[in-house]
């Protein structure tokens, strides 16, 4: 007989909010590599969306996506009510969507706060409440909230993207206290500094003085992260819960 493995992701149900690119495509890809059944929502980039969707059925697992505003409360609960109806069970989220809208606070718009706020922080409400439902009645379930190392060590010209990481760690720790009694874990995931479109844009210079501040001296690449959030997707993670894993390279220890 052959030995039960703990990281195995066969057979479980997953659904990844913003896979389309960066960080949330390497994890949609990862799990899907791993054996595991992965939905995903998207914003914009439905041809970026589609071509990701067709790379996880090459593996021979199934993949649904959804164009889906992750601020959107319903929209959130129509997201989840299919997934499970369509493949009877709902075994991880990762709440992975996210923006930045950066600037000093003195030339930060009203516009500005509230985007970052509900994009990065409402969403996570939005599909962890709509998750809990099929996850009580399984009495199982990992939800995986992507927060930042900017979360724990703050930083100039991001208080909006800082707060909605915070929040995002604060959210973890008290859902995980609600809802361990039913076997449902809640964790988060702080990336440092990863090379995404997002990070791309910056200036050599910029980049030099951030690579001195980490302590494996490099950037991080999406598939460190990824790598991460399927452990926590795992069995392996089952006695891990409320926790916030830094993936930084050391740099906000
Ligand atoms: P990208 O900009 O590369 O990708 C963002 C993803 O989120 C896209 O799939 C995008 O969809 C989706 N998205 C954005 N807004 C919405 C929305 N309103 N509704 C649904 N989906 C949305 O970002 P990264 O991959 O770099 O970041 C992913 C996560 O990791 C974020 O939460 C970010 O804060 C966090 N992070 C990133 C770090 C980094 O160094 N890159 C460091 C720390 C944390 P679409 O393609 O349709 O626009």
């Amino acid at each position: 007989m052959a030995m039960h493995n703990p990281f195995s992701l066969e057979g479980k149900n997953i659904l990844v909010t913003g896979g389309s690119r960066g960080i949330g495509k390497a994890i949609v890809l990862g799990l899907a590599a791993q054996g595991a059944n992965v939905a995903f929502t998207f914003a914009r980039s439905e041809e970026a969306a589609k071509e990701v969707q067709s790379e996880v059925e090459k593996t021979g697992n199934k993949c649904l996506i959804f164009q889906a505003d992750a601020v959107d409360f319903s929209a959130a609960e129509s997201v989840i009510n299919e997934v499970t109806s369509a493949w009877g069970s709902l075994d991880v989220v990762v709440n992975n969507a996210g923006i930045t809208k950066d600037t000093l606070i003195m030339r930060m718009t009203e516009q500005q706060w509230d985007d970052v706020i509900n994009t990065n922080l409402k969403s996570v409400f939005n599909y962890s409440k709509a998750s809990i439902r099929p996850m009580m009645r399984q009495r199982s379930g990992s939800i995986i909230n992507i927060s930042s190392v900017v979360g724990i060590s703050g930083n100039a010209g991001q208080t909006n993207y800082a707060a909605s990481k915070s929040g995002i760690i604060g959210f973890t720790k008290s859902l995980a206290k609600e809802v361990a009694s039913r076997g449902i874990r809640v964790n988060a995931v702080a990336p440092g500094y990863i090379t995404t479109e997002m990070t791309g844009k910056l200036s050599e210079d910029v980049l030099e003085s951030i690579t001195k501040s980490i302590p494996l001296a490099k950037a991080g690449q999406v598939d460190d992260i990824a790598n991460c959030v399927i452990y926590l997707s795992s069995e392996a993670s089952k006695y891990i819960t409320g926790e916030t894993i830094r993936v930084d390279g050391g740099m906000a220890m």
